[in-house]
């Protein structure tokens, strides 16, 4: 079956693994069987992803070590593109076909801070969906981050890990000064979207 219908909606929200916790500092298993479970789990990270507004989600931000992510996110034409990439393998522009873009870099896992991370402003991403059937996806614009950003992820890297450490500090910073707003279970449990935390003096 190659129904994208049936493997892409219907999933339950899971919560979101954060930094620190090991499995998001591991590089993960490949995708062997593309099975139920495999579906089961793509349904729920997509449901989860859009739970959380984001734009991409990889397995190890569901508390899983296997290298599969999903993606809901414009390109450089605004074009929505929706997927799934197991086993992900991305190239990158070299020489004068490389040019780096520094906008602001957000993750479901490191919530309510954003640094400027630099990166090639396009990649290819190429892989299998979660039927095993090859895939090729050709990311621009906030894609060719988010191919980048979730690949990442599946290597056991997190953003964070590429900025400069004062940069790093500042991000820290931010993501705790916020953390009140996103409870434990965040997206399971909704974000919090009162201006001061409970209980602080207005
Ligand atoms: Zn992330």
């Amino acid at each position: 079956m190659t129904n994208t219908e049936d493997t892409r909606t219907g999933g339950k929200v899971l919560p979101i693994t954060r930094w620190g916790t090991p499995v998001m500092h591991e590089v993960t298993k490949p995708v062997e069987h593309f099975d139920e479970e495999l579906h089961q789990l793509v349904r729920d990270m997509f449901a989860t992803m859009a739970a959380a507004d984001g734009v991409g989600l990889a397995a190890t931000q569901v508390g899983l070590g296997l290298s599969v992510f999903v993606y809901d996110c414009p390109d450089a034409d605004m074009v929505m593109r929706r997927g799934v990439v197991c086993n992900p393998v991305v190239t990158l522009p070299e020489g004068k076909d490389r040019v780096l873009d520094s906008s602001e870099e957000g993750c479901l896992s490191h919530p309510g801070g954003y640094a400027s991370v630099s990166r090639p402003d396009r990649a290819v991403c190429h892989g299998l969906d979660e039927f095993g059937n090859p895939v090729e996806v050709i990311g621009t614009g906030l894609l060719a981050r988010c191919l980048q950003h979730e690949t990442d992820h599946l290597n056991g890297t997190v953003y964070g890990d590429r900025i400069p450490s004062r940069a790093r500090r500042k991000l820290d910073r931010e993501v705790a000064d916020l953390a009140w707003r996103y409870p434990d279970d965040w997206p399971v449990s909704p974000k919090l979207t009162a201006a001061v935390p409970p209980g602080a003096a207005e």
